[in-house]
């Protein structure tokens, strides 16, 4: 089903393509060995390289240039072994080199692609068109006084992949799934946090509209869009005003747009400024570089599992459906600890506890699966002694409720708190004899005919047992005592 804007002189398709500018996880910078850490005090992480002096050297950093392959293998791309830095030349009081050291004509990675999948269960590949490397630049602070700007270089020379995607999205929602995905696969690979709010991640929107069937028109980019949400709608508000120019007779110019979160509108911020106007030229100061197949290939053999691949092992091994597979797998530590719980153990039981008990605990103690109230161990712990049977499952959840209370193990919540289900057949019996005698009159409804009192008797054995009773032993010494009623 294609997604179609009516205007009011005919349909309408939307064409995106995005850029995502994705800050490269890695201690120190792309030139320099200031560090990166966020939220630091404004120029306390800036070297001489990043602040632009002159006769400063830029040194490449291995580890960031290891985390562009990494992403590049991760997103099925090919590896340029050769590749160049250029410059990018402009003014602004936020970049004192007077220029961005980039990647221009010879990127590092080259065409690769993402799957996306959309709510109706379809699944689509987007082209990458390749991924190169930069420098971010520093940040104008305008908001701090009255009359003046302040500038604060610590972003200054941090290392940014950017990853171009080919005009290949049709809707908002495939943007917002593009985008998710790959935020989901560079989080997988640890080579970019994908912290939008932060910054580590921001998208630049493509979009133009066209008649269906008709080759591309022109596209307007709406820059740094900073939310999974913020693209959706960028998208539509601007296709939704394209389409108005063209359809009241006018032409879309290429142009950079911002858009305006607060009244869902995208406004005009400079015309389109192209490559001539940067004169790029390869950085003298730096050498073409020159990656070994060898060590290429050691990064790709040590990748981790990602999310389609782990999402179908679960269906295939463990049984889990497409629903369970894609939220275990959503964030790769969820996922971990999922597998540690089922590990040796039943897998659809673990998948029921991690996704209900502790999402729910996790909620409600408002803490990350990274510092979780229970541990992947404890609750494994917890299903063996269901398994063993000293638990029923519903003391196993008055169990897990004190664990989350008190971070405890489960073995030592049901020593203190004398947990353990009960199974001794003696005093299941002797129970069911009490219940039975005190409800004389309801036994004999039963005994008539009124067939459901059966679950009130489980219910008032449970209740003389504190709960503790095994649950199947109960319903065993019951109906040997009650017998089938006379129908
Ligand atoms: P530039 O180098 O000027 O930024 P590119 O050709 O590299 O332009 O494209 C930049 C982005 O714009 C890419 O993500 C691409 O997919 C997208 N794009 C190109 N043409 C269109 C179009 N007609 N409509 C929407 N997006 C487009
Ligand atoms: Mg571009």
């Amino acid at each position: 089903m294609s997604y179609v804007i009516e205007g009011t002189t005919g349909p309408w398709e939307v064409v995106i393509g995005l850029e995502v500018h994705a800050q490269v996880l890695s201690r120190a910078k792309l030139f320099s060995g200031a560090p990166t850490a966020f939220g630091a005090e404004p120029n306390s992480q800036v070297s001489f390289v990043d602040a632009g002096f002159p006769g400063m050297l830029p040194v490449i950093n291995r580890e960031c240039v290891a985390q562009a392959v990494r992403t590049g293998l991760g997103l099925n791309a090919e590896i340029h072994l050769w590749s160049r830095f250029d410059r990018k030349n402009y003014f602004y009081a936020d970049l004192p080199q007077g220029y961005q050291i980039s990647q221009y004509a010879y990127p590092i990675v080259g065409r690769g692609s993402v799957e996306i999948e959309l709510s109706d269960g379809t699944r689509r590949k987007v082209g990458i068109t390749r991924l190169h490397l930069e420098q971010d630049a520093g940040k104008s602070l305008h908001d701090q006084h009255p009359t003046k700007s302040f500038i604060d270089l610590n972003r200054s020379g941090v290392a940014l992949m950017e990853i171009v995607s080919e005009p290949d999205m049709r809707s908002p929602e495939e943007a917002g799934a593009y985008l998710a995905k790959l935020r989901q696969i560079l989080r997988y690979l640890g080579t970019c946090d994908g912290n939008m709010e932060e910054g580590s991640l921001r998208a630049d929107v493509n979009v133009s509209v066209r008649r269906p069937g008709e080759g591309f028109r022109t596209r307007c980019e709406v820059k740094n869009v900073n939310s999974i949400r913020f693209v959706m709608q960028a998208v539509e508000a601007e296709a939704r005003r394209q389409i108005e120019v063209w359809e009241q007779g006018g032409t879309v110019e290429q142009e950079t747009r911002l858009f305006d979160t607060a009244r869902g509108l995208t406004r005009s911020m400079r015309s389109k400024e192209d490559a001539h106007d940067y004169r790029y030229f390869p950085d003298p100061d730096l050498p073409p570089l020159v990656l070994d197949a060898a060590w290429v290939e050691g990064l790709r053999a040590a990748l981790p599992e990602l999310p389609d691949a782990r999402r179908a092992r679960y269906m295939r091994d463990f049984g889990l459906s497409a629903y369970d597979a894609g939220v275990l797998t959503a964030e790769r530590e969820i996922a971990d600890y999922f597998e540690a719980v089922a590990a040796g153990r039943d897998p659809k039981q673990a998948a029921n506890w991690v996704m209900g008990d502790l999402f729910a605990a996790l909620n409600r103690t408002k803490r990350d699966i990274i510092d979780p109230p229970v541990s992947a161990a404890d609750l494994g712990a917890l299903l063996d002694l269901m398994a063993d049977g000293t638990l029923s499952g519903k003391l196993a959840k008055e169990v897990f409720e004190a664990m989350v209370d008190t971070g405890r193990p489960p073995a030592a919540i049901v020593e203190e708190r004398g947990l353990r289900q009960v199974t001794d057949a003696g005093a299941i019996e002797a129970a069911v004899e009490a219940v039975l005698a005190a409800n004389a009159d309801k036994v004999a409804e039963y005994r008539a005919g009124k067939e459901k009192l059966f679950g009130f008797f489980v219910g008032q054995v449970m209740k003389a047992m504190a709960g503790k009773g095994n649950p199947a032993l109960v319903n065993e010494a019951l109906r040997r005592r009650l017998g089938r009623p006379e129908v």
